[in-house]
């Protein structure tokens, strides 16, 4: 790698360019920002689904069968419980947003995880080329 800094033919020091660290701090700054604007989260999967009522003369039970819906339904385990829930359209459309905003956390506390990494081993690293007092 190419090292900023002194150089030796004309002793005007050229502007040193941000450092990986300084950019891997930047990084770690803009994530951790966008992390604190991530908005509300939820789990679950979403799914439409067509289903039958059962109930005899109904259309759903025909030949050929028209099914009911389909519809949204919430699929998400609540304490160890997998709960499903029909959801209107309305209610589908906000949990979609809830549940990217869900996988971009946990993107983001992945990418800060070995940014910070990064930063803790280059940290360490200067530390021990520091000369021994
Ligand atoms: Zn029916």
């Amino acid at each position: 790698m190419h090292k900023a800094g002194a150089s030796k033919d004309g002793g005007v020091p050229r502007r040193r360019s941000r450092t990986r660290l300084e950019d891997q701090l930047a990084r770690y700054e803009e994530l951790a920002a966008e992390l604190s604007r991530i908005g509300l989260i939820a789990r679950g999967s979403l799914a439409l689904r067509s289903h039958r009522c059962g109930k005899t003369g109904c259309c759903c039970t025909g030949d050929p069968a028209r099914l009911h819906g389909p519809y949204w339904h919430l699929t998400s385990k609540v304490n160890g419980k997998t709960m499903n829930r029909r959801l209107s359209e309305e209610e589908a459309g906000r949990y979609k947003e809830w549940i990217a905003n869900d996988r971009r956390l946990r993107a983001l506390v992945d990418e800060m995880h070995s940014v910070a990494q990064e930063v803790i081993a280059l940290t360490l690293g200067e530390q021990n080329d520091a000369p021994k007092v």
